[in-house]
């Protein structure tokens, strides 16, 4: 190891910050690297942010917390997917479910290939998403996706949490393995000769030096984007929401186990199921409505007209940094970039970047050979989430706003992209063109053939035939029990939430 690559500075406690704090900490302690988070007392954290995807247990795995420790303190829930409700006027696909598929599904999603295959070239086979997949069973009935012992496959699942709770975890787990915490408001970044960041100086005069600088800070993009300079690459021109704004509402006892996210006239609301409060938030452009009409619209939505529940308002950019790693900075989190909150991504795209930058790190014995390697990675798979997010819009059929009919006509759209919309309205089987175009990279084709068949990218029902016998060759009822039996396995959802409340009064330690 290179004896000038000790002292990392974290500047930002916000998810992300707290994210790679751990992750470097459980990598690198050990071998005498002296890790700081620095956080501003003044400049808030974002404080939205609560759904994820199955790979956040990894991270858990990772750093060594196991769910009876974090998920009652954080207000965790679990989840199995999101359900999309009317993004869709084609007859039948009002809403359709994208569910984290697991193991059991290698029995089911070959059929459902198969018959949506056919039934793009004009079968009449049932070819509705929502008629395959364990998980998507597990939402309807609300139960946890926790496999008893003696169920003999493996099930994916990610969580919902509260963010703000989650950082205060973090925060202190990430104490535990050695990170120290200063606060501290950066307002001077000073470079040395050969451009890469000298030192950070705080409102107070304080003089914070480190070998390698973590930005963390939000939006502001503190390190990498102002004093580094690496420019910003929107997609605005593809992803119009800008927006958002926020509500808590009470929980019930029947906890869904799934985000619900409905399309609104110029945008969608989210839905987010915690313990302790339900989150709920209206993403939309500002170019189509007012800041007061989204307040309105989404009071409507939630039956909170006449409420007395203040809402919070927030502002985004959507795109991606040139670069995450530049010099002796890598940025993680809003500060690299945003695609935005439709399938719950961030998150993991902070632990990817941290993760791959440790490898690389590791990898080019602490210099930044393998900079270049991982850049284009980590952009890749930011290109990957946004070609499927900008997929969900492009597609829509509702015509009832501007917003809609501007979204679905956007030609603004990348090469990519085409290719696939392309390959999917000529009938072929998308798997190669997504390998080819590198969209694989986050989104498998399995998420991807859920969206474009759940949004009903079909021919007409009056122009579909019946098949023959090869056609039929999967009995969908035969396959619902299948599911269903499977689902017996699992208990409620507000049952196994209850274990995880009744372990929590023994974590003394944490
Ligand atoms: C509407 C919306 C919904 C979202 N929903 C989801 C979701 O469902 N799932 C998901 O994974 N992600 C979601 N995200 C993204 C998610 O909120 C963020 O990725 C996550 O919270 C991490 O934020 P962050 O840590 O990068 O930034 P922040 O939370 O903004 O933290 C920034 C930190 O930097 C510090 N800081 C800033 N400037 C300075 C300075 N000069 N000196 C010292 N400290 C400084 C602040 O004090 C703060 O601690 C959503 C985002 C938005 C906008």
């Amino acid at each position: 190891m290179s004896s000038s690559n000790k002292r990392i500075v974290i500047l930002g406690g916000g998810t992300a910050g707290w994210i790679a704090a751990n992750l470097m900490a459980t990598h690198w302690q050990q071998q005498g690297f002296e890790i700081t988070l620095v956080e501003s007392p003044d400049i808030g954290i974002i404080g939205v942010g609560e759904g994820s995807t199955p790979p956040l247990r990894g991270f858990m795995t990772a750093i060594g917390v196991q769910e009876s420790e974090w998920m009652y303190e954080c207000g965790a829930t679990y989840k199995v997917g999101i359900t999309f409700k009317d993004w869709s006027t084609k007859p039948g696909f009002s809403h359709y479910f994208h569910p984290f598929v697991s193991q059991p599904d290698e029995f089911t999603a070959p059929a459902f290939f198969y018959n949506s295959f056919l039934r793009r070239k004009g079968i009449n086979l049932e070819g509705h998403p929502d008629h395959f997949f364990l998980a998507t069973e597990l939402a309807r009935q609300k139960l946890a996706p926790v496999a008893p012992d003696n169920f003999p496959f493996e099930i994916n699942y990610g969580y919902h949490f509260d963010s703000a709770l989650l950082g205060k975890f973090l925060a202190r787990v990430a104490a535990r393995k050695g990170v120290k915490y200063q606060q501290a408001t950066v307002n001077e970044v000073v470079l040395d000769g050969q451009g890469n960041i000298d030192y950070l100086k705080s409102a107070e005069g304080q003089i914070i030096k480190a070998d390698f600088y973590v930005d963390s800070t939000g939006f502001r993009s503190q390190l990498l984007q102002q004093a580094l300079k690496v420019p910003f690459i929107s997609c605005a021109d593809s992803l119009f929401n800008d927006s958002a704004v926020v509500f808590p509402t009470p929980q019930t006892d029947n906890v869904e186990v799934q985000t619900i996210a409905t399309a609104l006239k110029n945008g969608w609301a989210w839905t987010i199921p915690l313990t302790h409060r339900v989150g709920n938030g209206y993403v939309y452009s500002a170019r189509f409505c007012s800041k007061n009409d989204a307040e309105t619209e989404f009071r409507q939505h939630l039956g909170l007209l006449d409420a007395d529940v203040e809402a919070r308002h927030l502002q985004f950019k959507v795109g991606r940094a040139a670069e995450h790693w530049a010099k002796n900075c890598l940025a993680v989190g809003l500060s690299q970039g945003f695609i935005e909150p439709l399938e719950a991504t961030a998150l993991d795209m902070v632990q990817e970047t941290v993760v791959r930058f440790i490898e690389a790190y590791n990898r080019g014995n602490f210099t930044d050979q393998h900079r270049a390697e991982f850049n284009h990675r980590i952009s890749t798979r930011f290109d990957a989430v946004r070609d499927y997010i900008v997929c969900h819009y492009r597609i829509t059929s509702r015509t009832d706003t501007e917003y809609w009919i501007e979204n679905g006509r956007n030609e603004k759209i990348s090469p990519s992209l085409r290719a696939i919309l392309a390959s999917w309205v000529a009938g072929k089987n998308i798997t190669d063109e997504l390998e080819k175009q590198k969209l694989d990279a986050y989104f498998p084709n399995v998420s991807w053939n859920c969206l474009l068949t759940g949004k009903g990218l079909y021919p007409l029902q009056e122009q579909l035939v019946q098949g023959n016998e090869m056609a039929n060759k999967y009995d969908v009822a035969k396959l619902q029990k299948f599911i269903q039996g499977c689902a017996l396995n699992f208990k409620p959802h507000r049952e196994q939430l209850a274990v995880l409340a009744q372990a929590a009064p023994e974590l003394a330690t944490l």
